[in-house]
């Protein structure tokens, strides 16, 4: 079997679109979506994620303002920055980019983002509203894979999904994100014994762990749905995911590329989650 490959770019695109539709629709009604990009410190790889947000926001019609801070900046300086972002009418999405420096305490940060304005859903209100089924912004990265595995057009509902990796960006959400499209669940992480004995049985394998070849062709059943979120290098030092994709795609039924997979769907999910957070507030204005 050779898989068809997911074309993450090509998704995003047709969404930006639509994201870009929206944005003119709420402009012209007075409410241009808003998102308010928070960098602190010089982290390279930062300021390449923020860059390409930034540009993003411009290309599709929303407004953008990015601020900038030295490393030294205190946490009740941020905090007081964040502050006036959720006063802020023009804003109605606020995105701290971490790493934070040491000396921040990031979890204090993401809570004092407006729950109306936490457009990354990384607050303990997102995820508390993701997992009770309540409607709030859902983590871009798992969102974005979740629009992926839709354009297969497999129905999840009794589909047995593993997710490997529990972080609280990724993993643990994307989980949450398959139970509710009533999947059967197994999450596995460093602790699993034996993940290819779980990963054989499943008919969506999602790899969000970090790790070069994590998934290779021997673990998966074939026709399996396989997402790969990983952003690894290579030993030539070309961007790769945590998917074995040669020789996983000889086996898959669906594959995500890395890179043109989840990674474009990221900031897409983005400016999805901040043109509905601008729509509920014109909604609630009118
Ligand atoms: P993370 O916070 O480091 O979490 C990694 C997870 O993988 C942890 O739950 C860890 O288990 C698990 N793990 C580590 N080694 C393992 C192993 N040998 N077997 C099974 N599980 C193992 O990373 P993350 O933020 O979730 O990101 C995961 C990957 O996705 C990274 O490569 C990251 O760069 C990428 N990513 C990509 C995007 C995108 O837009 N494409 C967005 C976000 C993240 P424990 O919990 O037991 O430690």
């Amino acid at each position: 079997m050779t898989a068809r490959r997911i074309d993450g770019t090509a998704l995003s695109k047709t969404i930006r679109s639509e994201v870009a539709q929206r944005a003119a629709a709420l402009t012209a009604r007075g409410c241009k979506p808003g998102l308010a990009v928070v960098l602190v410190g010089e982290d390279p790889a930062s300021q390449v994620y923020v860059r390409n947000k930034i540009k993003a926001c411009q290309e599709h019609g929303l407004h953008s303002v990015f601020e900038k801070y030295d490393a030294t900046l205190s946490e009740a300086d941020l905090l007081a920055r964040i502050d006036a972002l959720n006063r802020d009418p023009a804003i109605h999405g606020i995105l701290v980019q971490m790493p934070l420096p040491k000396h921040i305490n990031p979890h204090r940060v993401i809570e004092s983002i407006s729950t109306t304005k936490d457009v990354d859903g990384y607050s303990t209100l997102s995820a508390g509203e993701l997992m009770t089924g309540l409607p709030g912004f859902r983590p871009c990265t798992p969102y974005g894979c979740m629009k992926l595995i839709e354009t297969t057009g497999v129905d999840l509902r009794g589909k047995h999904a593993v997710v490997i990796g529990r972080s609280n960006t990724v993993g643990k959400p994307m989980a949450l994100l398959l139970l509710q499209a009533n999947a059967t669940v197994t999450v596995c992480h460093s602790a699993t014994v034996n993940i290819a004995h779980h990963t054989r049985q499943a008919d969506v394998i999602v790899a969000a762990v970090g790790r070069r070849n994590t998934v290779t062709a021997d673990m998966v059943k074939p026709g399996a749905i396989v997402i790969d979120v990983g952003m690894n290098r290579n030993d030539e030092g070309k961007l790769c995911g945590d998917v074995d994709f040669a020789g996983v795609s000889q086996v898959a039924g669906h594959i995500t590329p890395v890179p043109g997979g989840v990674g474009p769907m990221t900031i897409t999910m983005l400016l999805v989650n901040t043109i509905e957070s601008a729509e509920r507030t014109a909604a609630a204005t009118v």
